[in-house]
């Protein structure tokens, strides 16, 4: 900044993304395809202040918990399932150092990859935390204060904010990393606890907990919901409950709120309240998982006017232009479920709107997927929903257990459950609990996405032995005409 107060802007794009997750990066590698000039600013810092593109996605979220999860189950199938194949191993052993070098290594590669497609993609990479400054003339200005200190100017036509969610912090269990522990700590304990606790039971905390059960602990789940999973269908979710406590493990505690935890020496103890009487959970470490935050500090919005809701998102219409022209956002930042592939389809959306394209992001098909084993994975309404909205609906559900390829893989556990409109058969919502749902549920996709009824699933010809045949088989159940039952 010179000395009165002006910019020398050196520095001019078409385009400054501001924050490189899923959202971000994405938004800024199809701006370039584009051929707009496109600068991306992102301030997250590994060991050694270097910096490491791809967000929580890539740093801690999405794939070092895949990565982890797949780790897990490898552990677990060779303790318990390998005999059942004939195939005995004398005596199966943790190396966990590995394990967690194998999933840094992968988000090292990953992260990488997101520096060398700015690269091809001439894509200017800051490091630093990125902020509005004001506007100027034909656009907006920016600042990039770097982990150094230094202050970069920047300006642009356009601004696409994509900063994502922080973990949400509650005020009985503030997180340490050390004992009490949020989604990073979560991916990088050095030792399998033999006691874990996790606050709330969502996304996060189903999948990690799963991850350090398969590995030794004993895991118990304080959630604050009667119900379990509630964005899941209700005959899902309870099947879910089942597995996931009585074949796994879990302990799941619903409705349980947590008033109190105390630190006595190496232990602790987490005090909590339900209808029945209060509780109390000793464990050696506490993951925090009651869901995230959208993430606008430092932004210095009112710099430009971008306004926040109440709950801190920032406000854009369905097309993710804020109420200032020019300026965009997408991803957690922004309404609608936190999730990554959403965030990217948001910024290829807005991308192309700001070449003058026509990109737009189809909501009511966004499929969600919960990694835990068995997968849920789900697209369109619910039956809850269904049933609330007074819509008049068919539904065809068919079980793994009577599919060749599961019943191979040793995964029979769960169902497909296909739900259509009772009038027109156009499909409302397809649900998945069992193996690879995470894959199966594209389908369903696609299908939703061009309008398809439960008939014209039934009628596609699906390879066999596939997984895919019960989302056949739920399909032609949803006229009373499963096969394979
Ligand atoms: P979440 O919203 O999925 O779950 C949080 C849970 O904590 C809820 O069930 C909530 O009722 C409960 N809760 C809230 N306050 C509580 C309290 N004080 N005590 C006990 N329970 C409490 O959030 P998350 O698991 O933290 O995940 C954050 C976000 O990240 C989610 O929006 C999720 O979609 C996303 N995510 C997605 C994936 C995936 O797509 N597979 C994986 C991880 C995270």
């Amino acid at each position: 900044m010179n000395a009165d107060g002006t910019f020398d802007m050196t520095q001019q794009f078409d385009v400054v993304v501001v924050g490189g997750g899923p959202g971000g990066y994405i938004a800024a590698i199809r701006a370039a395809q584009l051929g707009l000039s496109v600068a991306c600013v992102d301030a997250w810092t590994v060991a050694g202040g270097k910096p490491s593109l791809g967000g929580t996605c890539l740093n801690v979220g999405c794939i070092p918990s895949k990565a982890l999860l797949e780790s897990s189950e490898n552990y677990e199938r060779a303790r318990h399932q390998f005999a059942e194949h004939g195939v005995l191993v004398d005596k199966v052993t943790l190396d966990l150092s590995r394990m967690l070098s194998r999933k840094d290594r992968i988000v090292g590669q990953f992260t990488g990859g997101v520096a060398y497609l700015f690269k091809k993609n001439k894509v200017t990479a800051f490091h630093g935390v990125g902020s509005f400054t004001g506007p100027v003339e034909g656009g907006f200005a920016l600042q990039v204060t770097t982990p150094q200190g230094e202050a970069i100017a920047l300006a642009a036509r356009h601004v696409i904010v994509a900063t994502g969610s922080v973990p949400r912090p509650i005020a009985v269990a503030p997180v340490d990393n050390t004992r009490i522990l949020d989604n990073a700590g979560a991916l990088a304990m050095s030792e399998v606890p033999a006691r874990l606790g996790v606050i709330g039971a969502g996304v996060i905390g189903l999948e990690m907990g799963s991850v350090w059960k398969r590995l030794g602990s004993e895991v118990t789940l304080l959630e604050a919901l009667d119900e379990f999973l509630p964005a899941a269908d209700s005959q899902v979710a309870g099947e879910a409950l089942k597995i996931l406590t009585r074949d796994q493990g879990l302990d799941i505690r619903l409705g349980a709120k947590v008033t109190r935890v105390e630190r006595k020496g190496k232990q602790l103890k987490v005090y909590y309240s339900r209808s029945d009487g209060d509780g109390v959970l000793e464990v050696d470490k506490l993951v925090v998982a009651v869901g995230r935050m959208p993430n606008t500090a430092g932004l210095n919005l009112e710099a430009v006017g971008v306004t926040v809701d109440a709950r801190g998102f920032i406000e854009v219409d369905p097309n993710c232009r804020t109420g200032v022209a020019g300026i965009w956002a997408v991803g957690d930042v922004v309404r609608g479920p936190m999730l990554a592939h959403k965030a990217e389809e948001e910024g290829v959306a807005v991308a192309e709107q700001i070449a003058g394209q026509h990109g737009h992001v189809d909501f009511n098909t966004i499929p969600w997927v919960i990694y835990t084993a068995p997968e849920l994975a789900w697209v369109g309404q619910n039956e809850q929903q269904l049933r609330a909205r007074n819509v008049a609906y068919r539904v065809g559900t068919f079980p793994f257990a009577a599919n060749g390829r599961a019943r191979s893989l040793g995964e029979t556990r769960g169902f497909v459950k296909v739900l259509a409109d009772a009038a027109t058969d156009r499909l409302l919502g397809v649900h998945i609990l069992g193996p690879f749902a995470s894959e199966l549920i594209t389908e369903a996709v696609v299908a939703m996405e061009f309008g398809a009824c439960s008939e014209d699933l039934a009628r596609i010809v699906h390879a066999h032995p596939s997984l895919a045949e019960v989302v056949h088989e739920a399909a032609l159940a949803v006229d009373g005409r499963a096969l394979n039952l």
